[in-house]
């Protein structure tokens, strides 16, 4: 059920500025407009606070008008939250082409693939892409983790790290899997239920049609605001979910949750954005207290290309200081505001 890009994507751009916040464009084959990504969540570690663009070398054998149909239905602007970005994956291809970094196996060549995978407004997507050309763009700027990089890996061995072959061998196993689901963000019920939702939902699949959409929307919005027609976000998630209070969860935990909520919500067009100071425990914390029991969701808007942002950015006193200094000096509040309601 995932959509699968694999043969229709030409090149793109991907940015890794900000921890949290991964953005970019991707262009498809004979499609004019990019999709347009920006997504909470990071890529792993071997594209960790790397910006980088890619091209694909060649035209695939032969791209189906059913593929076109369905990128052509995409919201081309995804939100929603990184599944898993990594360029150090490596794939089986069945074409013994002389192609760079692969090595012969009996049963095929393996070769490095940058693999992007995320779930956005209609659900999981995938882009699998064997032998793409990447380009760091950034190479002066360090990642953006806290986490030390290795001494030894200054900028220029970063570059070859992406574009070596004989760098490549650090990568790991050949990953056979198959998995659809291979980080079981979803559990069954949960997935039936979003291809339920999916499928019934005329709108989410719905491509948006130029100026006159926006139009429609605002005039939709409008309506719906005035009408006061909004539902609890907690009534989007199954009836019988229960989610553990921040403090009662490891980061890793709360990581998981998080990815497996912002996949939920993003299915309605709804972002939950994650500033570079907010661990996953926090962001949780935010997302459970603030969002999911505090705010309420414009339902006829499901469906529609229009996005309701939430996030941590109003929660979180370094966001808010760095908004003070961009106002103009040390505002009134040099010290930050103690809001006592700022959870971190
Ligand atoms: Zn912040």
């Amino acid at each position: 059920m995932a959509i699968r890009l694999n043969d229709l994507v030409e090149g793109g751009v991907l940015y890794h500025r900000r921890k949290n916040s991964v953005t970019g464009q991707i262009f498809l084959r004979d499609v004019r407009e990019p999709i347009t990504l920006e997504l909470t969540g990071n890529p792993e570690e071997d594209l960790d606070g790397r910006s980088f663009e890619f091209v694909m070398p060649e035209s695939p054998d032969e791209t189906s008008d059913e593929d076109y149909e369905i990128a052509r239905a995409m919201e081309s602007r995804q939100i929603g939250v990184v599944g898993e970005i990594t360029a150090a994956r490596k794939v089986r291809t069945v074409a013994a082409k002389d192609v760079e970094g692969s090595a012969a196996t009996s049963a095929g060549i393996w070769q490095f693939c940058l693999y992007m995978e995320w779930f956005g407004q209609n659900g999981r997507v995938v882009a699998e892409l064997p032998g793409a050309h990447i380009r760091l763009l950034d190479i002066d700027v360090p990642p953006v983790d806290d986490d030390p990089a290795p001494p030894e890996s200054g900028p220029a061995e970063a570059e070859s790290a992406l574009g070596d072959e004989a760098a490549w061998d650090g990568g790991g196993e050949p990953d056979d899997d198959t998995d659809e689901d291979p980080y079981h963000l979803f559990d069954e019920d949960l997935e039936a239920q979003i291809a339920a939702s999916a499928d019934t939902e005329d709108g989410f699949f719905s491509g948006s049609d130029e100026g006159a959409d926006i139009i429609d929307n605002l005039e939709r919005m409008d309506a719906q605001m005035e009408s006061g027609d909004t539902m609890p976000m907690r009534d989007l998630l199954d009836g019988g979910t229960v989610l553990p209070a921040a403090d009662e969860i490891s980061e890793d935990e709360a990581a998981a949750l998080l990815k497996k909520l912002l996949a939920r919500f993003a299915l309605f067009g709804i972002a939950f954005d994650m500033c570079e100071h907010a661990t996953a425990r926090q962001a949780y914390q935010v997302l459970l207290e603030d969002v999911i029991d505090g705010e309420n969701v414009l339902p006829g808007m499901f469906g529609s290309g229009w996005v309701q942002h939430f996030g941590t950015h109003d929660s979180c006193p370094e966001c808010q200081r760095e908004l003070d200094e961009e106002m103009g000096g040390s505002g009134r509040d040099p010290a930050g505001d103690p809001d006592d309601e700022a959870p971190f």
